[in-house]
């Protein structure tokens, strides 16, 4: 899945993650169409800057650290905890992502939470995006209707137990049809 519906961070309302899926996330977004924000997923980026060396003046070992930088740390000032002494060092830029909180499922660029997300029987029912909730219900109703379904794909092959149970079908259905309304 390329494409995931999302609460947009800023206003809340449907916002369109489009991935990639791949290690290049340069083209990785959020869209929202409702207040017009747009977030690059690489705006997440951020680095740990870290010195560990021995210090060049007493030998003592250096131990500094500085996360959260916006941009790779080019040169960094520390101070000898052993002898006072003041060098500029090269650190070491370890790269990693910020994500947003959420509690329920995210889509996995941002991790905000999915807009097709609803508790059914205590179970978390989720789609991506409208294409994977329309999937979602043709297969249903077509185990509702006792036949085979004929054009499900290995997505709708990997869905939860709950969804494929039986005794679910009827509400599974229409809570996805209260959800296409949303
Ligand atoms: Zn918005
Ligand atoms: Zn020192």
């Amino acid at each position: 899945m390329r494409e995931f519906l999302v609460h947009c961070p800023k206003c809340k309302g449907p916002a369109q993650v489009t991935t990639d899926l791949s290690y290049d996330t340069s083209n990785d977004q959020l869209v929202c169409q409702n207040c017009n924000h747009i977030k690059k997923a690489d705006e997440l980026i951020r680095y740990n800057a870290i010195i560990k060396r021995a210090c060049d003046n007493c030998g003592n070992a250096i131990n500094a650290n500085v996360p959260n930088n916006k941009e790779k740390v080019k040169l960094f000032k520390v101070s000898c905890p052993h002898c006072g002494q003041v060098r500029t060092y090269k650190p070491i830029n370890q790269e990693y992502r910020l994500y947003y909180k959420n509690e329920g499922i995210g889509d996995p660029v941002f991790n905000l939470p999915l807009w097709f997300q609803v508790d059914i029987r205590g179970n978390v029912f989720w789609a991506y995006n409208r294409v994977h909730l329309n999937e979602i219900r043709s297969y249903v109703a077509a185990k509702l209707r006792e036949r085979q379904a004929t054009t499900h794909t290995t997505m709708v092959e990997k869905l939860p137990n709950f969804i494929k149970l039986a005794k679910n079908r009827a509400i599974i259905i229409s809570a996805i049809d209260r959800l296409m309304k949303k």
